[in-house]
């Protein structure tokens, strides 16, 4: 593959020793280690935010705001394209996922949709920002407010989007980020939350700490799973945090570039992103037009055999309620079980839509060799 969505992160050996330097002035390589507090500190100026609790994943952020937001059998709003692990965190939580559509051209929710999945037992509102393109705005939480609707953004792809709003992740009540290789902040595995509540900030991290409780002053008082980050993740964590500004510009310069070879194709159009004020670049993601005469995975699939690996290629752009174990929470009455007729706009974007890395891995002749690629492969339709 001369690209790859599949890669190992940049360390460089500067951050590499800076990491070996916190680590060996730690006092511990628990999760309860300094360390972990020096973290949290920097991601709470970081990202504006009155808590930040690191976790062992994103998976385990999600599992851990829900479990403590909602009641067993509560219904979970979810987008319909999102990834396995944001369902699996609803449901382990005991939670009803149900699934809305997004608006057209974007992931942000179509609030009509939204609206006639509304039941008495709706509890959460899930947004899912994909390839760091916003999900979130002000119209949504106008929603969510007036139906008393607790807002968790799943913003483990969007590290350092920033919108008027503010940072993706910041907007609704709790945020929750991983920081797995391929996000933008990146220990290996890893996670953490932000929320400006002081009420989910001391439950969720009494429950990701085994139920210990600093406002009881002990364990016992509540139930938990450890889902702490150890010391060596959370240096990688606070170094990382040093370079994501740079390494965002990193990434626009290759989305840029992407961009710049595509556009004289005229199969191609863009997401558009000119709402956010930054973007972290996380993946370009591109709209074939109907003249391409193929799909997003057709395409996906050509560029594959010529050693191109995309997300489309691997997640197959599917609507998450395609998934076999899912299909329990695919039924009538609430849907019809067409995806084109249940989520128009989500259906019409992944059957569009090609994703294209624009990581630090990815070198600015691969771009120019891979767009020759797509441009070809659009001419043959
Ligand atoms: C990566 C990711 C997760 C899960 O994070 P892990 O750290 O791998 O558990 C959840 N949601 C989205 C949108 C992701 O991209």
């Amino acid at each position: 593959m001369f690209i790859d969505c599949i890669y190992k992160a940049l360390r460089t050996p500067k951050e590499t020793q800076q990491t070996l330097e916190i680590l060996t002035e730690a006092d511990m390589l628990s999760g309860d280690s300094s360390v972990i507090q020096l973290y949290e500190q920097k991601l709470s100026y970081y990202f504006n935010t009155k808590h930040a609790i690191a976790v062992s994943s994103g998976t385990a952020a999600l599992h851990a705001s829900l479990l403590n937001v909602i009641n067993p059998g509560d219904e979970v709003l979810v987008p319909a394209i999102c990834v396995p692990m944001t369902i699996s965190a609803i449901l382990q939580a005991g939670g009803v996922p149900v699934f809305y559509d997004c608006s057209v051209h974007s992931f942000k929710p179509d609030l009509k949709d939204l609206d006639t999945k509304i039941t008495n037992s709706s509890r959460v509102l899930v947004t899912v920002s994909m390839w760091g393109y916003r999900a979130i705005d002000n119209d949504t939480v106008a929603f969510c407010r007036q139906r008393n609707i607790v807002i968790i953004e799943d913003a483990a792809q969007s590290a350092g989007t920033d919108s008027l709003l503010g940072y993706e992740g910041t907007i609704g009540d709790i945020g929750c980020f991983s920081t797995h290789e391929f996000k933008l902040i990146s220990t290996g595995e890893g996670g953490f939350i932000l929320t400006n509540s002081d009420e989910y900030a001391e439950k969720i991290r009494s429950f990701s700490h085994i139920g210990f409780s600093e406002h009881h002053g002990g364990f016992g008082y509540a139930d938990g799973l450890n889902y702490k980050l150890s010391a060596f993740q959370a240096a990688v964590g606070i170094v990382q945090l040093t370079s994501l500004d740079a390494k965002i510009q990193g990434r626009e310069k290759r989305k840029v570039k992407w961009k710049s070879l595509l556009q004289s194709s005229a199969g191609i159009s863009f997401l558009n992103s000119d709402v956010m004020t930054r973007h972290n670049c996380y993946s370009l993601v591109c709209l074939l037009k109907d003249s391409a005469n193929q799909s997003g995975i057709e395409l996906a699939n050509k560029l594959y055999t010529v050693g191109i690996n995309t997300d489309t290629y691997r997640y197959k752009n599917t609507i998450v309620s395609n998934y076999p174990y899912y299909k329990d929470f695919y039924m009538s009455p609430r849907y019809t079980g067409d995806n084109s007729l249940d989520f128009p706009n989500a259906t019409e974007m992944v059957r569009r839509m090609l994703v294209l890395p624009c990581h630090e891995r990815v070198s600015v002749e691969a771009i120019y060799r891979a767009s020759q690629n797509i441009i070809n492969f659009i001419e043959e339709g």
